[in-house]
């Protein structure tokens, strides 16, 4: 495609001694131009504090290689639940954690941040949609910033929330602060949750009719370990698994999404990321076996 302007990276690490600085020299050694990060351990609420994250230098370097800093994504940690107020200590717990990430997020001069919907714990899906929607009016009328918060399409495993377009819908439409809100679409979770992906214009159409693809501010790059429609969630080096390089290979390089940021979030293969094969596999637009 002429004028293509393609953002592609994965998953990066921050973790010691480098930390943002180390983030940023990982993405470089992929040859990616963005890239995604959790500003501290996904799975707890434990944070350094932002001094010693050597920010500065890692947006130094990103400004000394070209790298466009509002295409950096950073993810939210996924314990948070706020799609259940059965809780309502869980519940405010989950408000002040996404208050505290998306200062972060600001922190490191970054826009978007994305969320995992949450679980509605067997209130149901309705009910966890308005939970979720009206946390999310509590933190916008709170935090100060002006990064947006991108829902993330899940695949419906267990009680997920945000497993159509409808329900990512739902969410925005119940939330007071829409201009905050958008979506990041995830190649795996979709075709997990039963979407027709080999057929992609069909389901970009369906979400530019439901959601409206102004609203998609970042697309995971997965292929998935199993079939469509198998609400599982196991993601798969890309043309490796049930979707394909040719299907994913198209969605990286579509043209109704140029300029929307891609990450990848497959898995290590022998303890070495896939990354740099992965990204080169798709500037070049072509499959290679090098996982053999
Ligand atoms: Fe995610
Ligand atoms: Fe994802
Ligand atoms: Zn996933």
């Amino acid at each position: 495609m002429e004028n293509e302007e393609l953002y592609i990276g994965s998953h990066v690490g921050m973790s010691g001694p480098d930390f943002y600085l180390g983030s940023v020299k990982e993405a470089l050694s992929y040859g990616a131009n963005t890239f995604m990060f959790y500003t501290g351990a996904p799975q707890n609420s434990f944070r350094k504090p932002l001094n010693q994250l050597k920010i500065a230098e890692g947006r130094a370097l990103l400004k000394a290689n070209g790298i466009n800093e509002d295409k950096i994504i950073v993810h939210a940690p996924y314990l948070i639940n706020a799609a259940n107020y059965g809780n309502l200590e869980i519940y405010d717990l989950a408000i002040n954690l996404i208050v505290s990430e998306l200062r972060r997020t600001a922190a490191f001069g970054c826009k978007v941040m994305v969320l995992h919907p949450g679980s509605h714990v067997g209130l149901g899906n309705k009910n966890g949609i308005l939970a979720l929607a009206k946390a999310l009016d509590t933190v916008f009328e709170c935090d100060g910033t002006n990064v947006k918060i991108a829902l993330e399409t899940m695949s419906g495993k267990g009680n997920e929330i945000g497993i159509n377009f409808e329900e990512v819908k739902m969410i925005i439409d119940n939330c007071k602060h829409k201009d905050r809100l958008g979506v990041c679409m995830d190649t795996c979770h979709i075709s997990d949750a039963g979407y027709d992906i080999k057929d992609f214009d069909h389901v970009l159409k369906e979400f530019d009719q439901i959601i409206g693809l102004d609203r998609l501010l970042c697309v995971h790059i997965n292929d998935s370990k199993n079939e469509r429609g198998a609400h599982k969630d196991r993601h798969e080096n890309i043309g490796y698994g049930f979707i394909g390089f040719d299907t994913l290979n198209k969605i990286v390089h579509h043209p109704l999404l140029n300029g929307i940021p891609k990450v990848l979030e497959t898995p290590y293969v022998n303890e070495k990321p896939p990354y740099k094969q992965e990204i080169s596999m798709f500037r070049n637009n072509k499959f290679e076996d090098w996982r053999k």
